[in-house]
């Protein structure tokens, strides 16, 4: 497949960081081979006699496909549903009293629906890729093949895994599913799917569990993604249990590293947060989940200072990665009371950050910037600037102005997911009259 994008505004990002005026993009395959010009990139195809699709950009910015580095495709069915008794009133509770029961009960069918449709909002909101965090209780074993599947099918480019815990099975069958999965990655060689073992969190993870997660994310050469500091009851638990914090049962256990994954962060005292920076390990920051569950804000600008590598996700919050960078600005700004930081930052964590991660801890190749031997993830926004748009204002128009413009076409891979904002080949009606019936079904089990 051969596909030429032309007369849009291209934003590369990436260390050039340009913008070009009626650019074009020329993809071949799953890659980007040309950006500059239309003139130029238009007449360079025509030279060639490359037979391509053409898709007009005019009046829409070309920017690299967006990442989400930690996503809960199975929440979903959870959307609208009642929850029995007293709200919850802490994050142990929201815990108990929602998402355990839930993924308790989701079944094959459950699973692999759940994914379908935030992996279309993925598509509707420019995220290309995510990295899953995974949890159904009462069906593990080959719940990661229905993520795959769903992912294939929408196209989205997706790392997935298992969140291991005690609280079933003390965590043999999450082992073996991680195991089964990672195992069949080995031969396959896919630039869509990847793998990591996951761990629900420290306090829901013995001595044991956590050792045979760690060999077996060594014997796959993955990292680990979990779960770190999210609520002070996860730090409490571990000082009582271990007669130390997180972070530092993390890295005396080797769960620490370049190619792991620690989500939250919110509770993290100063050497915990030296303790990543020492190790390279990448923390995930979800403000919108983090504000929803009441439990803090985690100190990012203070881990970046530090140089701790701080990417951005939503916590199965949604799949809208633009709201979230800003709701990240915004939550920074509120939080220091100070109107100076968070600027450059919080588009950082998802611009430059998140494909940096991605390129850590998964095999995909290089991604998050349009130029030549880049994977082809593009996405077209509906935009015109209504004052100058430049290399150096375009962090303005990120936040201020991008980030409720309408995605018009997102392309995975090399592939049109999405064009003029209607799906390719995905009856997403029918997917969602299925989702309503599974629903329905699910909270009469809840
Ligand atoms: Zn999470």
């Amino acid at each position: 497949m051969k596909i030429l994008i032309e007369k849009g505004t291209v934003v590369t990002l990436g260390k050039e960081n340009k913008i070009i005026k009626d650019g074009a993009v020329y993809i071949e395959g799953n890659a980007i081979k040309e950006v500059g010009t239309t003139t130029e990139i238009s007449a360079k195809c025509k030279m060639q006699n490359a037979k391509c699709k053409i898709i007009d950009a005019k009046g829409k910015v070309v920017m690299p496909g967006l990442i989400n580095t930690h996503h809960h495709l199975y929440s979903t069915l959870a959307r609208g549903m009642a929850i029995p008794g007293e709200p919850a009133k802490n994050f142990v509770e929201i815990l108990e009293r929602l998402w355990w029961p839930l993924d308790k009960i989701l079944n094959k069918e459950d699973i692999y629906y759940s994914a379908l449709i935030p992996l279309i909002e993925c598509v509707r909101n420019g995220t290309t890729t995510i990295i899953d965090h995974h949890e159904s209780q009462a069906y593990q074993l080959g719940s990661l093949d229905e993520l795959e599947k769903a992912a294939k099918e929408i196209g989205i480019r997706s790392c997935l895994c298992l969140g291991i815990s005690d609280r079933y099975n003390k965590g043999k069958e999450g082992l073996e599913e991680s195991e089964r999965f990672l195992s069949s990655l080995v031969t396959r060689h896919s630039s869509l799917v990847s793998g990591m073992v996951g761990l629900h969190a420290s306090f829901t993870v013995n001595d044991d569990t956590l050792e045979k997660a760690i060999e077996l994310a060594k014997k796959y050469d993955v990292g680990i993604h979990v779960h770190c500091a999210e609520d002070e009851a996860d730090e409490e638990d571990s000082i009582k249990k271990y007669g130390k914090r997180v972070v530092e049962r993390f890295r005396d256990k080797g769960v620490l590293g370049a190619k792991s994954i620690l989500v939250h962060g919110v509770h993290l005292d100063e050497e915990e947060m030296d303790i990543l920076k020492e190790t390279a390990t990448n923390l995930v920051h979800n403000p919108e989940s983090n504000m929803n569950n009441a439990v803090g804000w985690a100190d990012v600008l203070k881990m970046l200072k530090k140089g701790v590598l701080v990417g951005l996700g939503t916590d199965g919050m949604s799949s809208d990665m633009l709201s979230q960078m800003r709701c990240a600005y915004l939550i920074a700004r509120n939080e220091k009371k100070d109107p100076r930081v968070a600027f450059m930052e919080a588009p950082k964590m998802l611009l430059e950050n998140n494909p940096r991660i991605v390129g850590q801890v998964t095999p995909f190749g290089k991604l998050g910037e349009i130029s030549a031997g880049f994977l082809a993830d593009i996405i077209l926004i509906d935009y015109l600037p209504p004052t100058p748009l430049n290399e150096n204002n375009f962090l303005g128009h990120l936040i201020f102005g991008l980030v409720d413009a309408i995605v018009d076409t997102t392309i995975v891979n090399g592939k049109v997911l999405m064009e003029n904002k209607k799906l390719v080949g995905i009856d997403e009606e029918k997917i969602t009259v299925k989702s309503r019936e599974l629903a329905q079904k699910l909270w009469s089990r809840f």
